[in-house]
């Protein structure tokens, strides 16, 4: 159990309780292992975090089965974001958190520079055969000084849906720092502490995110390694989400500090009704369960798709089983022909659904809906669980 903070090493205020769950990342049908779930907020930094973190071993299979290339909504996303990059010739780009190289590919050819880093074996392989450079390691100021040696300084730094998931978050900071040209920019894509609150997307609050940021503990914390928030845009990529670009040259933007100010009444709110969110979060899983148990009564066949982390955490939250719901359908192989973590619930390819007795289909990864519905040839009629 943590009681400081993992930046800062300040106290931690605890927030929120929830029930434990098991680990969103482990298929097999044995893992039923469960672990504490509940969220702190440093007193000092602001920033949110698990307060029960899984060992870096239990919490990152080095197979992990996620893919970037999976997601059309990705790639259009990844492309949009080369355009405002905008990185000029021979520049030397480095996506921490690469993945199969998905967002790097657009810069694979001569005219730059590039270089992804990843920890998933079955993810960098991938990224190699389609021509990515990558290192297959975790990202820290280890593998940062290594990185500089060999290839110096990067001009753009990019990291999407990694920051959240790294628990010694000061050491890839000081990495990025060390590698940073003092003119070059950092890019930071996450999913966005207040849109998670406020809209009561409690499925996003598994063991793997260790930390949900705000833009006020962006600010407090990166600032600290000489990296200074210069813009920010939210979006919809993760569901509530933000990009955030630093850069080493500290200008205070009115906008940024207007964000800061917002945030920081919600957060008197929140503190003023902690138990609200709880509340909330209740109240949804109730109307969840109620949903789903009248079209039981009405002997309808109930599938779901998406065996993300977002379905692990509703599924075991909403305590569901095949009695419910017959399958889940997901289009990563590695998680084919294997479980929903805590459950008998099987997991099938997209292939195998078209044949498969269904009446209705759960879309548990709402943030892909439409690129769900929109692909799937089948007669079936949707409910989007968000
Ligand atoms: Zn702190």
């Amino acid at each position: 159990m943590q009681k400081k903070c993992k930046h800062c090493s300040s106290n931690l205020k605890k927030v929120l309780d929830l029930p434990s769950i098991p680990l969103a990342n482990s298929f097999e049908k044995s893992a039923k292992k469960k672990y504490k779930l509940s969220l702190g907020i440093c007193v000092k930094c602001k920033l949110f975090q698990q307060i029960h973190i899984p060992s870096k071993k239990d919490i990152f299979n080095l197979d992990y089965p996620y893919l970037t290339s999976k997601s059309q909504k990705n790639k259009i996303f990844f492309n949009k974001l080369k355009e405002k990059i905008s990185l000029k010739k021979n520049q030397f780009i480095i996506d921490i958190g690469c993945n199969d190289g998905t967002f790097l590919k657009n810069f694979e050819n001569k005219k730059y520079k590039h270089l992804g880093i990843d920890p998933s074996r079955i993810a960098t392989n991938l990224a190699k055969k389609r021509g990515v450079k990558v290192y297959n390691d975790f990202f820290d100021l280890n593998s940062a000084k290594k990185i500089l040696q060999k290839h110096g300084k990067a001009d753009v730094i990019f990291s999407s849906n990694t920051l959240a998931h790294v628990e010694n978050i000061n050491q890839v900071l000081k990495g990025i720092s060390l590698l940073l040209n003092q003119n070059g920019a950092l890019y930071v894509q996450n999913i966005y502490l207040y849109d998670l609150i406020e809209k009561v997307y409690f499925d996003q609050i598994y063991h793997e995110h260790i930390f949900t940021y705000s833009i006020e503990s962006l600010n407090n914390i990166f600032q600290k390694y000489g990296l200074y928030l210069s813009k920010v845009e939210f979006n919809d990529i993760q569901g509530g989400s933000f990009l955030a670009k630093f850069t080493k040259i500290n200008k205070r933007k009115k906008t940024i500090l207007n964000i800061i100010d917002r945030e920081q009444k919600k957060s008197m709110l929140l503190k003023k009704n902690q138990f609200q969110f709880k509340n909330s979060i209740n109240k949804k899983l109730k109307l969840f369960k109620n949903l789903i148990n009248k079209k039981l009564k009405k002997n309808l066949i109930i599938s779901g798709y998406g065996a993300s982390a977002k379905c692990v955490m509703m599924i075991n939250l909403l305590k569901l089983n095949t009695s419910h719901i017959k399958f889940i359908v997901d289009n990563t192989p590695k998680k084919q022909n294997k479980y929903i973590p805590g459950t008998d619930i099987p997991i099938i390819s997209p292939k195998k659904f078209i044949n498969k007795k269904s009446d209705i289909c759960i879309i548990f990864t709402w943030n892909y809906a439409k690129e769900i519905i929109n692909k799937t040839k089948k007669k079936v009629n949707w409910i989007i669980l968000k």
